[in-house]
């Protein structure tokens, strides 16, 4: 029987790890693919937006040569905190069932099966995409998740979406030799883009370099064609590639399956604020699952305090 079962290898369920252990917790870290398997995933060529200080957890300094740290330097950065702290973590072991039990949760994992007194989960949001749910969407040639710009050098990409992933992988492809059409369901480029690079982007659209339509939205997907749906009506474009960035959710039928309710409109699961514990007695949420649908309120920067906010909720009722 274990103090705590954290489930998420990511910077967060990280940070809990470190703060059960400065608790005197025993626990185990359950993580389904890579440590900081999220961040692994992530375009290659990907920049934080954050300044690298405010990604640090267990008080150990985040060093960067830039003043934005890059996705190599936060995996280096994470593995080091792994081992400094000797987190004891589990990797390629998913969670499939978190069920009640005398008190105590068993949580079973597709290798084994644990109890635990209490139970995070630090799940994040980047392992479903949100769909279009548009005719073609199944296309090999459609994709949610983007690692490199080389691959598309001489395609024309469809780029779907306005948030920092879409201009991103606009830019980075455009740069390469693709050519690149933004699908974008507003009317102008997002304020949440990198303050950076939204002059970049605008710019590119505005000498045409990028084509970019506004309050439009993809139709339809075809092997060598793409619908746009614009105010002038559908445009038809030849295509080759579909990078539909529009976003990512957090797996809602695991926590429904845990036993925590979802608000009906955003799925904001139900937990206190104060204490991140949720409807279920000893489960706790931590980092960005807590979000529901608005992801974009939640990072590492602002959900790293969630891990000490746990361990003293759960210190404090032992
Ligand atoms: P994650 O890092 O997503 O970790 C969750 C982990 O849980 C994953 O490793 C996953 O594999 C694992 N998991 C999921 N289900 C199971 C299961 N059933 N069993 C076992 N393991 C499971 N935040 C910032 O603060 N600053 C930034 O600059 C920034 N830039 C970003 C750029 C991009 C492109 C994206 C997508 C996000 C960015 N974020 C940024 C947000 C932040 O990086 C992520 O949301 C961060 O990874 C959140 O940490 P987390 O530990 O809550 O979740």
């Amino acid at each position: 029987m274990l103090d705590v079962i954290i489930i998420g290898g990511g910077p967060i369920g990280l940070a809990c790890g470190i703060a059960a252990q400065n608790a005197g917790l025993s626990f185990v870290i359950l993580e389904k693919g890579c440590l900081v398997n999220s961040l692994y995933n992530y375009p290659s060529t990907m920049t934080f937006f954050s300044t690298s200080e405010k990604l640090e957890i267990g008080n150990l300094p985040f060093m960067s040569t830039h003043n934005k740290p890059n996705r190599a330097e936060a995996l280096e950065y994470y593995r080091r905190v792994t081992f400094q702290y000797h987190l004891p973590i589990r990797l390629f072991e998913e969670v499939k069932t978190v069920v009640p039990n005398n008190g105590a949760y068993q949580v079973t994992t597709c290798k084994a099966a644990y109890q635990a007194k209490k139970v995070i989960i630090a799940t994040g949001f980047y392992d479903i995409a949100v769909n279009l749910n548009i005719p073609g969407e199944d296309l090999p040639k459609v994709k949610h998740y983007y690692k490199d710009p080389s691959y598309y050098t001489m395609q024309k990409v469809v780029v779907v979406g306005s948030s920092n992933s879409a201009i991103d992988v606009a830019l980075e492809t455009y740069r390469k030799g693709a050519e690149v059409t933004l699908v974008i369901r507003g009317p102008e480029i997002s304020n949440r883009v990198k303050y950076w690079v939204r002059p970049d982007i605008i710019n590119r659209i505005e000498e045409g370099s990028i084509k970019a339509y506004f309050n439009s939205s993809l139709a339809a997907v075809r092997e060598h064609e793409a619908d746009i749906s614009t105010p002038n009506g559908t445009v038809t474009i030849s295509n080759d590639f579909v990078m539909a960035m529009t976003g990512y959710k957090p797996n809602f039928n695991f926590l429904r399956q845990t036993g925590i309710t979802l608000t009906e409109d955003k799925f904001i699961p139900t937990y206190n604020p104060d204490t991140m514990e949720t409807n279920m007695p000893g489960i706790y949420l931590a980092g960005v699952v807590v979000g529901g649908m608005d992801t974009h309120l939640w990072f590492i920067e602002n959900s790293r305090i969630h891990a000490d906010m746990i361990i003293n909720d759960i210190m404090a009722k032992q």
